[in-house]
């Protein structure tokens, strides 16, 4: 770790309470002995469910330190969900705080090999961690005995197409993925990284929390999301970097403009956005309103970070996720598996050192999603031959439409329907049609409740720019649209929802 070279300086500032890579470091040993103490060996799996916390970075870094796992668990996760998380990993140790073993305590007790430690409060027949902490001997060096072909972490995918798959990560796939990020961001010593994601998914622990300490640059990690307190915190402590998902964007974008003072945003050299599509419009008014071009960039849980728009900011484009990470190669397929003329729309494969290993205890699912060595992302794309094969993605693959036998790539017209006025964002989905197969069908959200837009006009607007078969056939209005943690669409809801209401 970068430790050594800095010890002294900041590694993470939380929630305004500093902690130096020496720090950090000492409190990496000191859990790790703890974990040692209490059995945890190598290859077993320790289950995380905490919030956002520096006790969640310890026992995650202390896990890899000693060749433990780290499944890395939604703090939203209830009941049935954690049932099936913690047995289907046959974790060994499940560190939580006390409010949720409470109300998780059937669950825990029914887990069979499963021991519980709180990282507050004290519970009969469970670990306490200020106890145990304090009597963790940490004279021992760590020896680090993990290989780098072994898991690291287990992490589930947000289960935006149906339930999430526990995608096994190894330790190599998180040192390629640090080192392509530093490369390619040009992410140095220098750089200060305001951190308001999640760290339970890839987003927020591999990209910006492993990125931060791997390039040796101070971290400001806040709890929770806060739009003012972003711009404010960027002002006040020269920030350089941010990462953050569209709608995240979005919010920052709508804080910036109502701010009664202008925040001086000079020290930032670089927005990324990423976890779902950045729509062209928040792209181009970000970049009108701020005078700043985000860098959008397209990875998965299974493969890390896979493209992404170049650092020279002349050169990001809006709607595409740019060209491939060092060491990552994509290709496009069709159905059938084979390469398609540049500049048509297929299946995204990708292959490199920062694929993953294969679903955990689903070897079945592991088959499905490879191709030999190439990884099948289940996104579609195209790769723009007259501009470098730079990448575009077109939507998931479960959620292309067929209506009529013609495919409609739903991103095309959400797009079109982004651009008409009143409108803030747009899910184009397929809903069942008995003529057709399936119905192009926009659900659409308008910029704010006084705003009004026609359905007959959206659609007449589209077909402006459109052939017939893309346009909708149905217009449907909503406050919002459903997502989940990550902010992503979660359009087979939408689809359920819709198809409750006209039955
Ligand atoms: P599940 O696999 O459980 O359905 P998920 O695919 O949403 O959930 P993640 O691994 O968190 O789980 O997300 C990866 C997906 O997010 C990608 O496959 C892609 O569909 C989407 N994504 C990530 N970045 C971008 C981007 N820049 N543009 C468009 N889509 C993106
Ligand atoms: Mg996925």
């Amino acid at each position: 770790m970068t430790a050594s070279a800095y010890p002294q300086k900041d590694a993470i500032i939380f929630e305004g309470r500093p902690y130096t890579f020496q720090d950090i470091t000492r409190e990496i040993k000191r859990t790790a002995a703890l974990l040692k103490k209490l059995g945890v060996k190598k290859g077993d799996r320790v289950a995380l469910q905490l919030p956002k916390s520096m006790e969640f970075i310890f026992f995650h870094l202390a896990n890899l330190s000693i060749g433990a796992i780290t499944l890395p668990l939604n703090t939203a996760f209830r009941g049935e969900e954690m049932a099936y998380y913690l047995k289907d990993s046959q974790s060994s140790l499940f560190v939580t705080y006390e409010k949720n073993y409470s109300e998780l305590r059937s669950v825990i007790d029914s887990a069979e090999g499963l021991s519980c430690l709180l990282t507050d409060g004290n519970q009969d027949g469970v670990f306490c961690y200020s106890e145990e902490r304090e009597h963790a001997d940490c004279s021992e060096e760590p020896d680090y005995p993990a290989q780098d072909d072994d898991i690291a972490l287990i992490c589930y995918t947000s289960g935006t197409t149906g339930l999430p798959k526990g995608a096994m990560i190894t330790h190599r796939n998180l040192v390629e993925n640090m080192k392509s990020l530093q490369n390619a961001w040009e992410w140095t010593d220098q750089d200060i990284l305001l951190h308001i994601l999640p760290i339970f998914h890839v987003h927020g622990l591999e990209v910006a929390l492993h990125g931060g300490l791997f390039a040796g640059s101070t971290i400001i990690m806040h709890e929770k999301f806060d739009p003012s307190r972003v711009w404010h915190t960027i002002e006040e402590k020269q920030c350089t970097m941010l990462m953050g998902v569209p709608t995240m964007y979005y919010r920052l974008l709508n804080q910036y403009q109502v701010s009664e003072k202008t925040p001086d945003i000079r020290s930032m050299r670089v927005f990324i956005s990423g976890s779902a599509p950045l729509s062209e419009k928040v792209f181009e008014q970000f970049r009108n309103t701020t005078g700043y071009t985000i860098l959008e960039r397209y990875g998965m849980t299974e493969a890390g970070m896979i493209t992404s728009n170049p650092i020279e900011e002349a050169e990001r484009k809006a709607g595409s996720a740019g060209y491939p990470f060092p060491g990552v190669e994509i290709r496009i397929v069709d159905k059938d598996g084979e390469d398609i003329s540049p500049g048509e729309v297929g299946e995204v494969c990708i292959r490199g050192d920062n694929v993953f290993k294969g679903y955990w205890r689903n070897p079945e699912k592991t088959e499905e999603a490879f191709a030999g060595d190439w990884l099948k992302s289940g996104d579609m794309g195209y790769e723009a031959p007259d501009d470098g094969m730079r990448l575009y993605l077109s939507g998931r693959f479960k959620e292309l439409i067929i209506t009529g036998g013609y495919n409609v790539y739903p991103k095309e017209v959400e797009n079109v329907i982004d651009r008409y006025d009143s409108v803030r964002e747009t899910a184009v989905i397929g809903l069942p049609d008995d003529d057709f197969g399936e119905k192009v069908t926009a659900v659409v959200v308008l910029k704010d409740k006084t705003a009004i837009a026609d359905p007959g006009e959206i659609i007449a607007f589209c077909k402006k720019s459109l052939a017939g078969y893309k346009c909708p056939k149905t217009v449907f209005f909503r406050e919002e649209l459903p997502r989940n943690a990550m902010g992503k669409v979660q359009k087979h809801l939408l689809s359920d929802e819709l198809q409750a209401d006209i039955l």
